[in-house]
């Protein structure tokens, strides 16, 4: 029968509690559910668990697999480079449309779950397609990648284009639909959350009809918040009496303990202790905000004030999705951060921003076996590397070339399953 499996290599977690874990010959023990059942130095926790394949990873850096809480899966394709995000915005919609053609909306999906794995991205929350059908489309190949993934029905009803531009009662009727169908499937590997434009693109209606349905759900509901100047001022003008976009969200109900808000960079004051209150979670985006004209959000004033904060990406295809690059730009914009912070954001910190700290995000007992193994570029013909040297490494030389191995759930996902680990028999 099978016993569950232990891995073998340099292991290294944040932990729950704080601080992090550092095993330079660790073992991590994942039973046949496919959840952490153990983890220690390799020679003690072997004797521990016989029975158990062995895979060794030799002197590979095991670490979390990585948590991206802001994708977006229409814009995969997208290359061009625009500072001014309301022009972005506009020239983004042909693309976004052209997911009512099915065969795009497969070959899309397809693509952007393989890169997001390639990456090493386990756990991702993503803004979806703007139709039903390719939002069924899209968690039929999250289903098939093997990645745990969180998604919504994009959702916009005015001041866009047609076909993009929907009665706030059928986007609200189709979100409940696919959240009722999606959210934890497959063992609870897929989620859905209510997903809605920023108030320049959605009515009064459409806020509080998709804040109402995730409520009554119980579900998590996204959108961006204060990510551009110019976005705040045409909201101001579209709420008169409102003092900042978070007012205007919090006014329709929008804000609360699933609510997850891309960006906020352009708060207004009383906003950080309105968000606080609320018990929002913050994606920190500081690799697109650096591409869109380089204001960032205060990420320390978030942190201390005690709003969730993890990291996103933003970002599609031509300026990739790697949570490497992005956990530097996160460095360069904060340099007050360690290394073992930017890895805590990438990982625990993403969980807990999208609710699932108790299951995902680091490497303890009782969790579930998401995990990547590395191969930094120093491990290359150095002796001993101390764990903060080979972090920075994985970080400013990350990228898909150094992922070697992705797991979720205690499962090999991807090709090259345990291309580099050497598998023994059961002890
Ligand atoms: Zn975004």
């Amino acid at each position: 029968m099978n016993q569950g499996a232990v891995y073998l290599g340099r292991i290294y977690t944040p932990q729950a509690g704080g601080g992090w874990l550092e095993l330079s010959r660790g073992a991590l023990a994942v039973d046949r559910r496919g959840h952490i059942d153990d983890i220690g130095p390799a020679g003690e926790l072997l004797s521990r668990c016989r029975g158990r394949t062995v895979v060794d990873f030799g002197e590979q850096l095991i670490v979390p697999g990585l948590v991206d809480c802001h994708q977006h899966l229409c814009h995969f394709d997208w290359y061009r480079l625009i500072a001014d995000a309301m022009v972005w915005l506009k020239t983004i919609y042909e693309l976004e449309s052209r997911f009512n053609e099915p065969e795009y909306a497969w070959s899309t999906a397809r693509r952007f779950f393989d890169a997001l794995r390639r990456n090493g991205t386990t756990t991702v929350c993503v803004h979806g397609p703007y139709f039903a059908e390719a939002l069924d489309i899209a968690f039929e190949e999250a289903r098939s990648s093997g990645l745990r993934v969180i998604m919504g029905l994009n959702a916009g009803d005015r001041d866009l284009p047609a076909p993009l531009c929907r009665p706030a009662a059928e986007s609200v009727a189709d979100s409940v639909a696919l959240h009722e169908r999606w959210d934890g499937a497959e063992g609870g590997r897929l989620g859905y959350c209510f997903t809605v434009r920023p108030p320049y693109c959605s009515s009064p209606d459409l806020l509080a009809g998709m804040a109402d349905a995730a409520r009554l759900a119980g579900a998590r509901v996204q959108s961006h918040l204060a990510e551009d100047y110019n976005g705040q001022r045409m909201i101001l003008d579209l709420f008169p009496g409102s003092g900042s976009d978070s007012e205007v969200f919090d006014g329709h109900g929008v804000l609360g303990d699933r609510t997850i808000m891309a960006h906020a960079i352009y708060l207004q004051p009383g906003d950080l202790e309105l968000l606080a209150a609320r018990q929002i979670s913050v994606a920190h985006c500081p690799r697109a905000n650096l591409l869109a004209g380089g204001q960032q959000a205060n990420v320390m004033a978030l942190r201390s004030s005690g709003i969730k904060t993890g990291l996103g990406t933003d970002l599609g295809g031509g300026k990739g999705m790697s949570m490497f690059k992005l956990m530097e730009d996160a460095l360069k914009v904060s340099p007050e951060f360690s290394v073992h912070d930017l890895m805590r954001m990438a990982t625990l910190d993403g969980a807990v921003v999208l609710g699932l700290e108790s299951d995902v995000g680091s490497l303890e007992i009782a969790k579930a076996a998401d995990f990547i193994v590395t191969r930094p570029p120093l491990l290359e013909g150095s002796d001993e590397v101390d764990i903060d040297t080979l972090l920075a490494n994985l970080i400013f030389c990350g990228g898909p070339e150094v992922v070697r191995h992705v797991v979720v759930n205690g499962v090999s996902v991807g090709e090259g399953a345990a291309r580099e680990g050497v598998i023994g028999r059961p002890r």
